[in-house]
């Protein structure tokens, strides 16, 4: 068994002890707690609605910016199969400066087969994403449903391509 001792070096970074890391642990990857969450952000692929865009395309262009692994938390195919990408607490990259205190879920297209913004979700999609949001929203009760377009600041005007509020108005 190695013993390690404080202070030491980590990736050409100095710890100074025990409690320095946890913090960094704490304040960099995971969320502080379920309060934490206050929003639920949606994105869509901005992909063609007759075109896959599988979770490997997804992984290898999130990581092509330099992510880690896929920014979203959850990622819903036009079958309506949802895939599960950061742990609930973990802190999200999909949308500053909220990655934070939000939950990033995506759905595969949002362009028609032109390529114009339009609300192109499945009946597979529509129901995954309705009980996948609506779990989202009791899990974190202070939580509020959001379409990335709504939130402030956002640059993309489209995305996610459909009005958040009056399509899942059932589970508001
Ligand atoms: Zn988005």
């Amino acid at each position: 068994m190695i013993q390690e001792t404080f202070p030491m070096t980590v990736g050409g970074e100095e710890v100074l002890n025990e409690r320095e890391l946890l913090t960094g642990v704490e304040s960099g990857l995971m969320m502080d707690s379920t309060d934490s969450v206050r929003y639920i952000i949606l994105h869509c692929s901005a992909t063609r609605c007759n075109c896959d865009y599988t979770v490997e395309q997804l992984l290898r262009d999130h990581r092509a910016r330099g992510f880690r692994t896929i920014g979203y938390h959850f990622y819903v195919r036009r079958d309506g199969v949802v895939s599960q990408h950061r742990r609930l607490l973990e802190v999200g990259a999909h949308c500053r400066p909220f990655n934070r205190c939000s939950i990033g879920v995506c759905y595969e297209g949002g362009l028609d087969t032109e390529g114009h913004p339009a609300d192109t979700l499945t009946p597979e999609q529509f129901e995954q994403l309705e009980q996948l949001l609506s779990r989202l929203l009791k899990l974190f009760p202070v939580a509020q449903l959001r379409g990335h377009r709504d939130m402030p600041g956002s640059v993309p005007k489209a995305c996610p391509c459909l009005d958040c509020q009056s399509v899942f108005q059932a589970i508001l």
